[in-house]
């Protein structure tokens, strides 16, 4: 495949130079045009590298969704820097994990998130914090996006290639840490393009990103793509109300919605305002992140005769976007099929292609697949084999090459589109006095999707658990999010030969005291 532009910051010069005078970004009440991007960009890439900021370094983004976001990508990409763009939920023990793993000297964050995350680790590790939001903190360590943008320095565009490294997004790993995945410009820049052609995106557009703009989903479809065809984005600065985000996607006109399941199960059953279902110019309503039901999908499609909702499925390692339905043709319960360029199969474990309708691995082969684990080579090795990125994920496809995911290898939960590694949690948890061993599962639930559960084996000699001090060990350790919703004592987890614990029994045992 051939690519218009090598590197993210090329793509804004161009569009800087064709529109200059385009809203690029809306956001509240103001109104960001290209040449005011690239101008702020240039600004920002101007200082970070006054700042010392230099080709292959790390800069970390534990930022909400706003346009010094933005600016940062393109400042970065001029510099030839690597982002890694952070959960914002992540308490600071985890944030700190990341930013010692990626090696990143400059953390870029929000102001509001010193209110729950203390930096000090932060500050031992990186050479500056450059605070979005008011000015809160003093120190030579501390730096604003308004002095960002007073300064006048000038610097070079280091003109990284298609096949350099432009973002490391963390994700899950066997060991129960997060691995940083490591997406070069190509990587990017196809899945933004693959996901144009099927979409139909182009510089007419308008898409909504309230999403946080760390998820890989929201960062390429939802961020990257809409900048590439030179169309606009409306930017929701932090979780707000749906009414806002209706008020917003009705004013701005928006043409393209960007959101994940629950969104859309709350938008079926939400009674909107008859002027909205009027006057709303959604073409394409976009899902990604976690399963669709079908059932939602028929509720948006009665409800929306103008908009299209088109699922899609994806991973981070694939920057994320793998496949996904179309315009053209739509099936409720499949994830689409391969998008542009894209390869995909179902294979058994010895990697023999199965037949259509039988449930195997889905692997994936294509400009999006990841250049492997950020200091890894041994997962990378394990991840990708002769090119395909093994997905971890279980499905089967039909005649028509439609994909339909039926379970999650590796046991991920995923909370209100928010991936949840068990792993994660039972090593927090293994650690607490009398805990022998712990294994957490997913269960169903109506608001979030899934919520974790634990159930923990005591070790010999222990008489009880100290339930209120381990919920308080993991609110300290733990995001509110990962901080399991059950805890159940167990007289001995269920294994199979080789010492797995068999989850699926553990979820067997839930719903059975469910139902009794
Ligand atoms: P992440 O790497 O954080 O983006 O998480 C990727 C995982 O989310 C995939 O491996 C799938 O298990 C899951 N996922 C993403 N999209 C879908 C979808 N449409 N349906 C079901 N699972 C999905």
């Amino acid at each position: 495949m051939s690519y218009q532009f090598n590197n993210f910051y090329e793509l804004i010069v161009y569009h800087a130079k064709k529109r200059k005078n385009k809203t690029a970004l809306f956001v509240d009440n103001e109104k960001i045009s290209y040449g005011e991007l690239l101008s702020k960009a240039d600004r920002l890439a101007g200082f970070l590298a006054e700042k010392g900021v230099k080709e292959g370094d790390r800069v970390a983004l534990f930022l909400r969704n706003s346009p010094e976001f933005i600016y940062t990508v393109f400042a970065a990409s001029k510099l030839g820097a690597i982002l890694v763009p952070v959960n914002t939920f992540l308490k600071e023990e985890e944030l700190s994990y990341i930013l010692e793993d990626s090696g990143s000297s400059v953390l870029v964050a929000s102001a509001i998130h010193d209110k729950v995350v203390n930096y000090s680790q932060a500050s031992r590790l990186c050479r500056f914090i450059l605070w979005e939001g008011d000015v809160l903190v003093e120190g030579e360590q501390h730096h604003y996006f308004e002095e960002a943008f007073r300064s006048d320095k000038t610097t070079e565009h280091i003109q990284r290639g298609l096949e350099e490294t432009a973002v490391i997004i963390y994700t899950s790993g066997t060991t129960g840490k997060p691995k940083g995945a490591m997406l070069s410009n190509k990587n990017i820049l196809s899945n933004a393009d693959s996901g144009r052609r099927t979409i139909n995106v182009t510089a007419k557009d308008r898409g909504i990103v309230f999403l946080p703009m760390f998820h890989s989903f929201t960062f390429s479809i939802g961020v990257i793509l809409p900048l590439y065809v030179g169309a606009s984005i409306v930017i929701i600065k932090s979780l707000q109300p749906f009414s806002n985000i209706f008020k917003q996607t009705l004013l701005k006109q928006v043409t393209i919605f960007f959101g994940i399941p629950d969104v859309y199960n709350a938008l079926a059953k939400a009674k909107l305002p008859w002027y909205f279902m009027w006057f709303n110019r959604i073409r394409a309503f976009i899902s990604g992140a976690a399963a669709l039901q079908p059932k939602t999908l028929e509720a948006m499609a009665n409800k929306f005769k103008r908009a299209t909702l088109l699922e899609g499925y994806g991973l981070s390692e694939a920057s994320p976007a793998v496949c996904m339905n179309t315009f053209k043709k739509q099936k409720a319960g499949s994830v689409g099929t391969a998008l542009y360029s894209y390869e995909m199969k179902i294979v058994d474990e010895n990697m023999k292609e199965l037949l259509h309708g039988e449930i195997g691995d889905i692997i994936v082969k294509g400009d999006n697949v990841m250049q492997g684990y950020w200091k890894r080579p041994e997962a990378t090795a394990e991840t990708i084999v002769n090119g395909w990125l093994l997905t971890g994920d279980m499905g089967y496809m039909d005649e028509e090459g439609f994909l339909f995911i039926v379970d999650r290898k590796k046991d991920l939960i995923i909370s209100k589109g928010i991936n949840i590694y068990p792993r994660e949690i039972e090593e927090v948890i293994d650690a607490f006095a009398g805990v022998k061993a712990s294994a957490v599962v997913g269960v169903f639930d109506e608001k979030h999707g899934e919520i974790p559960v634990v159930y923990i084996e005591l070790e010999e000699g222990t008489e009880s658990l100290d339930e209120a001090g381990l919920k308080k060990y993991l609110r300290e350790q733990l995001a509110n999010y990962k901080v399991p919703k059950q805890i159940h004592v167990i007289d001995e987890l269920p294994k199979n030969a080789t010492g797995k614990v068999l989850k699926r029994v553990l979820k067997e045992k839930l719903k059975q005291s469910k139902e009794a």
